[in-house]
């Protein structure tokens, strides 16, 4: 069973933000109109838009909020989805597919507003590429700008030749790019206590330390114990452990699998150096299967993200694996200091679909966000509350995805994910 923490892992993250007071000292209400399970972003925007809409909500954190991948992440804030708009469009078909779309670029401007409503000063910057390593896959962002032309009218995504790459990553490891203005990149633990603040300003309860073990339906509503024996009952329940889930839901929980994802940040490097390597201070990732993705911090560090481990457990040697990658981007930087490495887990569904959805009208849920989660927790929230709030249609057409569960179980699951990725890893080398 997966037990978190009482404080956050040792990210540069918690390390650059003052806490916020933790929320233990105030215990959960023995009754609410929605209970929200999980303290990460999709947990976060529910409990701010039904706070917002009158609801009495008490959101229920079994470590500290963030203490999940939204406050551990790479603060990448990018449009889409993990699995991509042609297997969403197969899956839920064209015109809510291009209502997704428009939904998508909709979360990223709700995410800039509150920002901006709230002045949150969480680092936000502008400006995100995505490149190719492989010369293969240069055609695959060629087509990205097409499709977005075509189905939505986006007209803002650029190409970039390799030639003047430099001008935006300074790398002889990409072949090319797509550059989208609108997207961003931000301390996410930062900006996730100003979504926290916002969601208590609208009236929302947001307590830490409180693990839900278990629940159940009854004819008024939904009943819920916690660990220290605590109860709680609400007409509606929201569900938003992410990759943590496991045992609060086995049936969501055999869905996903939670996949070790690695972030290593360098010592200082200076101003001037970090506007070398990024001259744009524009947040990058590549378009391999397995892709690396990194940014500049405020402090003028490279932060670093990629390598993934489906069999548990942390690289041996962490900090040196992550410099290792750095360096295979930026020769550069060969010998550079990795002053912090961690690693958090990504909930993977087996074809990399959202599981999204709603159990009649009392039981609400979203998981699988497969490792692009900073807007899709976003859109997912509107869906989720949405229907919560009694138009249930756009809600019902993710639900109706089939995400199978993983065969035989984590463990089996883990490896059959292992074995695919190897296969996907070969792809990204030849
Ligand atoms: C290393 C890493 C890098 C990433 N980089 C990016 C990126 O750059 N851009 C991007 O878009 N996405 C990124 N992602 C993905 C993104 O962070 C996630 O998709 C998103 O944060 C998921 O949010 P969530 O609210 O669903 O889950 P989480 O943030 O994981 O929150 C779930 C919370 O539920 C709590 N919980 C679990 N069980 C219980 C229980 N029984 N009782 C009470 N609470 C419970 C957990 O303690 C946890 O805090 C990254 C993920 C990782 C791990």
């Amino acid at each position: 069973m997966f037990r978190g923490s009482d404080d956050y892992p040792s990210t540069w993250y918690a390390a650059t933000t003052v806490p916020r007071q933790q929320r233990r000292a105030t215990p959960p209400p023995v009754e609410a109109d929605v209970v929200i399970v999980g303290g990460g972003f999709f947990g976060l925007y529910c409990a701010l838009l039904l706070a917002q809409a009158g609801r009495r909500v008490a959101l229920l954190e079994a470590s500290r909020l963030g203490w999940g991948a939204s406050g551990r992440n790479g603060g990448q804030l990018v449009p889409g989805l993990s699995c991509g708009w042609g297997r969403l469009r197969a899956a839920i078909g064209a015109p809510l597919t291009a209502e997704m779309q428009r939904e998508s670029q909709r979360a990223l401007q709700q995410i800039r507003a509150l920002i901006a409503e709230r002045a949150i000063d969480c680092e936000l910057a502008d400006g995100h590429v995505e490149v190719a390593v492989l010369e293969r896959r240069v055609r695959a962002l060629r087509d990205a700008i097409d499709e977005a032309r075509r189905d939505w009218g986006d007209t803002r995504l650029r190409f970039i030749e390799r030639a003047e790459l430099g001008a935006y990553v300074d790398s002889p490891r990409y072949r090319a790019g797509l550059f989208d203005p609108d997207a961003a990149h931000l301390h996410p633990l930062k900006y996730l206590f100003g979504v926290a603040d916002a969601a208590e300003a609208a009236g929302a309860t947001l307590h830490e330390g409180c693990r839900v073990s278990r629940w159940h339906e009854a004819a008024d509503g939904v009943r819920l114990e916690l660990a220290d024996g605590a109860t709680l009952r609400c007409a509606q329940l929201v569900l938003a452990a992410g990759a943590y889930v496991d045992s609060v839901e086995p049936r969501l929980a055999a869905r996903v699998l939670p996949v070790g994802s690695f972030i290593g940040v360098t010592a200082p490097l200076g101003e001037a150096a970090c506007r070398r390597l990024l001259p744009g201070n524009h947040a990058v990732y590549d378009n391999q299967f397995i892709l690396e993705y990194f940014r500049t911090t405020a402090d003028h560090r490279l932060l670093f993200g990629g390598r993934c481990t489906y069999l548990g457990g942390t690289p041996h040697r962490l900090a040196d694996a992550m410099r290792a990658n750095i360096v295979r981007a930026f020769p550069q930087l060969r010998g550079i200091g990795v002053d912090y490495a961690w690693g958090g887990h990504i909930d993977v569904t087996l074809r990399r679909m959202p599981d999204w959805g709603r159990r009649g009208e009392r039981v609400y849920w979203a998981q699988g966000f497969c490792g692009h989660g900073m807007v899709p927790t976003r859109i997912a929230a509107n869906l989720v509350v949405e229907a919560m709030l009694g138009e249930p249609a756009r809600l019902d057409a993710f639900a109706a995805i089939v995400n199978p569960r993983f065969p035989g179980g984590e463990r089996v699951g883990a490896l059959l994910q292992a074995l695919g990725m190897s296969w996907y890893r070969l792809r990204d080398l030849i």
